[in-house]
């Protein structure tokens, strides 16, 4: 009963068949895979073997914005690239970066906690990130026939063995263009009063000095941690006037470079008591997520110029970007995938 029961099953199953995966070829959405990020011109260009990667390490990582904003970019250049993101654990981002010189990435960035690991683990350390001690992005460099080293996108065919990775910083840069471009401010000459000495506010505290800022007020709350940035600069930027605490008189630009904003509630990172935030004609956060914190509110409240750290996060984006392509980076179009993906609009 049961053998002819299934028999019968079996049959009428046959029967049906043919019907069956005729329904599933003419009712089946029946697309070649899409991508994520169409690329113009060929915008059902599956994965391919040809297909070349550049991703970002982070722990964790799964709030990031850079994949939308590179894969984005990469887009807009018409190139078969794609910018994945991974979270890896700093036990493992030795292992990490290495896998991905053995799979010929053109190149990866790396955000927290990882920036400082990598000043150790890359072969070759650009003047960017020795001079700002972190590595933010690394590019995968080949030998050509002569022997010069050259970013993997230079190499067409096979891609020779020995690769090496070569570490650049390119948030320091971004931070200057940020406040050029978000404020209008120019740092030759400028009295700058700096919130928070962490690794975000070491690297600016440098560039700032070294993009000749008069004085620096240094305040954090960890007070040696802005001892020891001040004498850093002093040594490095003599003719930097870097004090610790809070100015007495005006400021041209007030930069909070801590996480206090981050959360929703956070008061300002700025004692009230101490400063009057109508003292600072250009006010930055280097928050950009909320877009508005208690800080920048406050500032817009008193007259300030103001901005998130939005523009931060493109253009140290877009000069990796550069540097892994030697394409000049689609600002535009990163900027309002950046936009998309951080307050959902455009
Ligand atoms: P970090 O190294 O962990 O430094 C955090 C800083 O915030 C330190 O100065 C810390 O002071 C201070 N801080 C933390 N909690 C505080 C509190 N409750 N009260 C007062 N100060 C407090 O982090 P980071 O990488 O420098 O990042 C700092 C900020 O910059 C973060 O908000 C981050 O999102 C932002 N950021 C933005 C970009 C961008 O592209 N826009 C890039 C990098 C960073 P202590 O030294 O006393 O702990």
């Amino acid at each position: 009963m049961l053998e002819t029961g299934s028999g019968r099953l079996v049959a009428e199953w046959q029967a049906r068949r043919l019907p069956y995966v005729q329904l599933l070829l003419f009712t089946h959405p029946r697309h070649p895979y899409k991508p994520a990020v169409p690329v113009p011109g060929s915008d059902t260009a599956p994965l391919g073997a040809s297909t070349r990667y550049c991703a970002v390490y982070g722990h964790p990582i799964h709030h990031s914005a850079s994949p939308a904003m590179q894969n984005a970019g990469l887009a807009a250049l018409g190139l078969d690239w794609r910018y994945l993101a991974f979270d890896v654990h700093p036990d493992q981002v030795a292992q990490a970066i290495a896998g991905a010189r053995a799979m010929k990435f053109i190149g990866l960035n790396l955000t927290v906690p990882h920036k400082l690991l990598a000043l150790d683990l890359v072969d070759v350390l650009d003047d960017s990130a020795r001079n700002w001690g972190a590595v933010n992005t690394i590019c995968f460099e080949a030998q050509d026939a002569s022997g010069s080293w050259k970013p993997l996108r230079e190499f067409a065919g096979p891609v020779p063995e020995t690769i090496r990775s070569h570490g650049f910083n390119t948030d320091a840069d971004a931070i200057i263009r940020a406040l050029r471009e978000d404020l209008n401010f120019q740092s030759a000459g400028a009295r700058v009063l700096l919130l928070g000495a962490g690794g975000a506010g070491r690297t600016a505290a440098l560039k700032l000095a070294a993009s000749d800022v008069a004085e620096l007020f240094l305040v954090n709350r960890t007070a040696s941690k802005a001892q020891a940035l001040q004498s850093e600069i002093r040594k490095r930027f003599p003719r930097v006037q870097a004090q610790v605490g809070y100015p007495k008189t005006a400021v041209d630009l007030l930069l909070n470079a801590t996480s206090v904003g981050l959360n929703p509630g956070d008061p300002s990172p700025c004692d009230a008591r101490e400063f009057a935030i109508a003292k600072a004609a250009a006010v930055y956060d280097m928050i950009y997520r909320p877009a508005e914190t208690a800080l920048l509110k406050a500032a817009a409240a008193a007259g300030c110029r103001t901005a998130n750290g939005l523009g931060m996060l493109l253009y140290q984006g877009a000069k990796a970007l550069e540097l892994w392509t030697g394409r000049e980076a689609p600002i535009q179009e990163m900027r309002e995938a950046l936009r998309a993906n951080v307050y959902g609009r455009h």
